[in-house]
């Protein structure tokens, strides 16, 4: 992870972060430029703003003048309704730039989130399994507010601060040069106070970020697995744990505040020693008649003004290079192509079905050194139902995520209708093939949006007919809101059974021509599964891929495939197998068996 400032082996590091906020904020205004008319407008508005502010001093010597020579009158009130004048425009302006900043501010926020989820929803499976959801979603809510806060409140800060010194400093040479080369030695000396802040400030304020992170990280893990704390009796535990990280914020946070008060008072105690000299220095000239006493008042509020901008610059400059920071993971993200590629073209009218694996052999990108399937060819015949079985772990469900392309096979090849699968258009591709997988991921939508999910064209008869073979009919028509029933998050209000129907529903609506079912019958019971089939045996010409444990399942496939250690050990119909008593026929007396599904 980049972060330029607290690292602390040298000015190479620090020249190398400087060089890439550089061109994150390139690519920011990139990402802002639909906004140049906004924009623009703020920043006429912004330097409007300064210019009518920076009189005011100017005028407060004038009036200070007026009052101390003898009684000019007029020239008194044309003096004070000018400063008014002037307040009155400042002001306004002020408002109009901030407005304007902040909604250039809300929309490329929006547009950055767009940009980012488009990215984050294309990437490959492999990416979602070594990247924690939280932070996707921080990327996507925090980190994108802080770039461009980055850019809207920063840049717009940091100009106006910009405006307002070279401002102050032509404003303060009119006013005296010998005061103004004195004050000279102010900047450096705030820069530099400034600087070690920064650098102290910024890496405590990352831990206190961090630690917060780590402690919302806590209680998110231990709210998403309830279950099992609940079932360990750990809750205490994690209280405990909860409360030590909290209590790791608490102390970073004093240290954080304490650093801010130090930084404070050496501030004010340079503030005050530099204004003192300059009294004494400012006195003189007044002896000697080369000043006048109003010109020395607003000679130390624009000083006082100033140093209060060169700080601020500073400060920016530091707070930029932070907000770049995240712009940077933002990028990270923006710029990442998923490994597995979804620009296929091919949409044929029709598709028989065909499937194909070519010596596949496969391991996880999380592990890369663990072989999971080793050279694996076998064939689903259009048409026809082939079943997958064999022990846990030996790669099922692992080829048929490659089948779904979740994953590319580092060698061999899959091919449907003889053509590769990347060959195939995206969406295309998924409409003909249907997964229900092992276990059944539903969306905290209504049974209606669930069942047509992704499809626009899709009635409500569709909906139902698809119900109905998926034998998911019978308990929605139970279910208070029928088809109108919100299924909870995760489809947390349904059982098992119920969602795996659903399930199936799903992948039925789509009118498929190849249909995958993960071990889908698992948590259902027998009358149900037997419904499913007889569905599932009347639709002519759908290609079924079928992994189950169920004898009654896998007996009737036109043929059964055996896969163990990822290797292709059988292969055959029922019978065939039976008379070989090889492992299928073990399974069948061990495993099937066992599980007390053989009828
Ligand atoms: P099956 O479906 O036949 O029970 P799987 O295909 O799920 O088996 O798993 C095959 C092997 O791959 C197992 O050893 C499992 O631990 C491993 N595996 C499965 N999914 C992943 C994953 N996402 N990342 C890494 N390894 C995995
Ligand atoms: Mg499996």
């Amino acid at each position: 992870p980049w972060h330029p400032v607290k690292d602390s082996n040298g000015a190479e590091t620090e020249a190398n972060g400087r060089r890439k906020a550089r061109e994150a904020l390139g690519r920011l205004w990139a990402y802002s430029r639909p906004d140049k008319v906004p924009l623009s407008g703020a920043f006429i508005f912004l330097t409007l703003a300064v210019i009518c502010e920076m009189f005011i001093p100017y005028y407060t010597g004038k009036v200070i003048d007026i009052l101390g020579s003898k009684y000019r009158e007029a020239e008194f009130y044309v003096v004070v309704s000018l400063m008014a004048l002037y307040s009155m425009a400042s002001s306004l302006s002020a408002g109009c730039r901030g407005g304007l900043f902040l909604l250039s501010l809300a929309r490329l926020t929006r547009r950055l989130r767009v940009l980012l989820f488009n990215t984050v929803v294309r990437q490959e499976i492999g990416f979602f399994e070594s990247t924690k959801t939280g932070e996707i979603t921080s990327r996507l809510a925090a980190d994108t507010a802080l770039m461009s806060r980055s850019i809207a409140i920063n840049v717009n800060v940091f100009l106006r601060s910009l405006v307002k010194v070279v401002g102050i400093y032509c404003f303060m040479l009119n006013l005296s040069w010998q005061l103004t080369v004195l004050t000279l030695i102010d900047p450096p000396v705030t820069a530099l106070i400034q600087e070690i802040y920064n650098r102290y400030y910024e890496g405590v304020v990352k831990d206190v970020q961090d630690s917060i992170a780590r402690s919302s990280h806590l209680a998110g893990e231990t709210v998403h697995a309830i279950r099992t704390v609940r079932s360990f009796a750990t809750e205490q535990e994690e209280v405990e744990q909860y409360n030590a990280r909290l209590l790791e914020t608490h102390w970073l946070k004093i240290r954080r505040d304490v650093i801010r008060a130090l930084y404070l008072l050496v501030r004010r105690v340079t503030q005050v020693a530099i204004q003192i000299i300059m009294l004494y220095y400012g006195q003189h000239l007044i002896r000697t008649g080369q000043m006048s006493s109003g010109n020395l008042v607003s000679f130390i509020m624009y000083q006082t003004e100033s140093g209060d901008y060169i700080r601020t610059l500073v400060y920016m400059y530091g707070d930029m290079l932070h907000s770049m920071g995240a712009a940077e993971k933002v990028f990270l993200y923006l710029d990442r192509k998923p490994e597995v590629p979804t620009e296929g073209v091919l949409k044929p009218q029709s598709l028989k079905g065909h499937v194909q694996f070519k010596n596949v052999s496969f391991s996880y990108p999380s592990h890369l050194d663990v072989p999971v399937l080793k050279s694996v060819s076998f064939e689903l015949r259009p048409g026809k139902v082939t079943a997958l079985v064999g022990p846990s772990g030996g790669g099922k469900t692992t080829c048929i995520s490659l089948l779904e392309r979740f994953y590319e096979p580092q060698k061999g090849e899959i091919l449907l209708d003889g053509r590769p699968l990347r060959d195939y258009d995206h969406k295309y591709f998924h409409t003909k093939i249907s997964l229900v997988g092992q276990e059944p991921v539903l969306f905290a939508r209504s049974v209606t949006e669930n069942i047509s999910f992704g499809l626009q064209d899709c009635s409500a008869e569709d909906v139902l007919r698809a119900a109905q073979e998926a034998y998911a009919d019978p308990f929605i028509q139970q279910m208070e809101k029928k088809y109108m029933t919100d299924v909870g998050e995760a489809g947390g209000t349904l059982a098992g059974g119920q969602k795996q129907r659903i399930a199936i529903a799903r992948a039925l609506v789509r009118r498929p021509q190849l249909l995958i079912l993960d071990e889908a019958s698992s948590s259902l019971d027998i009358e149900s599964e037997h419904k499913i089939q007889e569905t599932l045996c009347k639709m002519q010409g759908l290609t079924v891929l079928v992994v189950a444990h169920r004898l009654k399942t896998v007996e009737n496939a036109d043929k059964i495939i055996v896969i163990e250690d990822g290797r292709v050990v059988e292969e055959g119909d029922h019978r065939q197998l039976m008379d070989k008593e090889g492992m299928y026929h073990r399974l069948v007396q061990r495993l099937f068996t066992q599980n007390g599904d053989l009828e």
